[in-house]
């Protein structure tokens, strides 16, 4: 079976295609500046090795649809023969509130609810939403809604609710929804099988830390808790997002600083954070660099983003009544040592021993990191959220 999986922002649309029978990229890309001047592609074909690399006119995601489908077949850069050979479509959708517990084939009802959800999250399903039309209007075959909310729907109540007033959530559905529950959910079930132990068995916290980052809580293979709440602003702090903090600060600034509630949330989204903290990058590259270079602001930045980590994997060991595993998975997860380090380091009175040379040799790969005698194991998992979509659609697909 060959899934096409596409993941559509507002003016972006990432692609990849994966030959079910070995779970291999045939494919993959991004068109960027969709509907603006100057749109471009840049595609990957695989087996052999083949980029292109162009400026493209684009108007609008449908345009974005046919150049990928042009490209998968083209001559030169294609790996299908005729876009007939695509079995189905599997779309990343933000949002699926409480009306999705888990990936759904798509139909008008589905499109309908999904639109709904588009209020929790008014930048990004629209954009999903107009990936999915675009797709039905130029392809003929079975199309996927995998979403980011749906594997942390087994969250008790106690876990989801808010403390303010119940019909704030009845009427208004704010609650804890969670995001990246995707990847939380591929490198908890990696996990389980590195440890050749059934995921029902095992109490897991997993850390997706990149420019967005969250943790969750996993018992059972079932998401029990997670930092992001009722939006991606929730929890840790991010790249450039605050994560949590004191709501009464939002009227504060808004008083001290003469801002609206919109650039207050502008500055919460996009200039706090690390990047707020350090006054120097979002990017964890560049502050490792300016914090050895004797940047104080870089350091602290690191130290807030850490310590807030830790104290996470801290209350969701309570939480979770102790840790049989720590994974560490996202750009930073992945491919920081030294924040690895320093979250997992002085864990040992809970189980968790990290192993300081095994950590500093992690190559991108699958990788346990803990020491010989630790209790609970700490593994690095380099995450999949294409996979993931891409198998849910083909079960999905099968059943039919
Ligand atoms: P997003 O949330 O946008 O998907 P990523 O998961 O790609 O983000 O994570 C981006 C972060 O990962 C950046 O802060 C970057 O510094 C860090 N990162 C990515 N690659 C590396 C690397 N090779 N070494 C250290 N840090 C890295």
């Amino acid at each position: 079976m060959t899934i096409l999986v596409i993941n559509a922002g507002s003016s972006s649309l990432k692609y990849q295609l994966f030959d079910m029978t070995d779970s291999s990229v045939l494919a993959k890309g991004l068109c960027e500046r969709i509907g603006l001047q100057g749109s471009k592609v840049k595609h990957q074909a695989n087996k052999p090795t083949r980029i292109r690399d162009t400026e493209i006119d684009m108007p609008d995601h449908e345009a974005a649809i046919r150049v990928v489908l042009g490209l998968l077949t083209d001559a030169e850069y294609g790996v299908l023969k005729s876009m007939d050979e695509i079995t189905a479509v599997g779309h990343r959708v933000v949002h699926g509130a409480e009306s999705f517990t888990r990936s759904t084939l798509i139909d008008d009802k589905v499109l309908k609810a999904i639109d709904e959800c588009s209020a929790l999250a008014p930048l990004h399903n629209p954009p999903n939403l107009t990936g999915i039309k675009s797709c039905m209007a130029v392809m003929n075959v079975p199309q996927v809604a995998v979403f980011d909310t749906a594997f942390h729907q087994t969250m008790p109540e106690y876990a989801y609710l808010y403390p303010i007033p119940y019909d704030y959530y009845k009427r208004d559905k704010i609650r804890r929804y969670g995001f990246h529950g995707t990847s939380h959910r591929y490198v908890s079930e990696r996990a389980a099988k590195l440890l050749n132990r059934p995921v029902e068995e095992l109490r897991i916290i997993t850390c997706h830390l990149g420019n967005g980052s969250s943790v969750a809580a996993i018992r059972n293979g079932c998401s029990v808790d997670t930092t992001m709440g009722f939006t991606p602003l929730d929890g840790l702090p991010m790249g450039t997002r605050s994560g949590s903090v004191d709501p009464a600060i939002l009227e504060y600034l808004m008083d001290n600083e003469d801002m609206s509630i919109a650039e207050v949330l502008n500055v919460l989204n996009k200039k706090s954070g690390v990047l707020g903290l350090s006054g120097v990058s979002s990017d964890f590259r560049d502050l490792h660099k300016a914090a050895d270079e004797g940047n104080p602001r870089a350091e602290v930045a690191l130290k807030v983003f850490y310590y807030s980590v830790k104290k996470y994997v801290g209350s969701y060991a309570a939480a979770l009544g102790g840790v049989d595993a720590l994974i560490f998975t996202a750009g930073v997860g992945e491919n920081n040592a030294a924040a690895r380090a320093a979250i997992a380091g002085g864990l040992d009175y809970m189980g968790l021993d990290i192993d300081l040379d095994k950590n500093a040799a992690v190559k991108g790969d699958e990788c346990d990191i803990s020491a010989g005698g630790s209790r609970g194991r700490i593994l690095v998992i380099p995450t999949n959220e294409e996979l993931v979509i891409a198998r849910d659609t083909e079960a999905i697909v099968k059943a039919l």
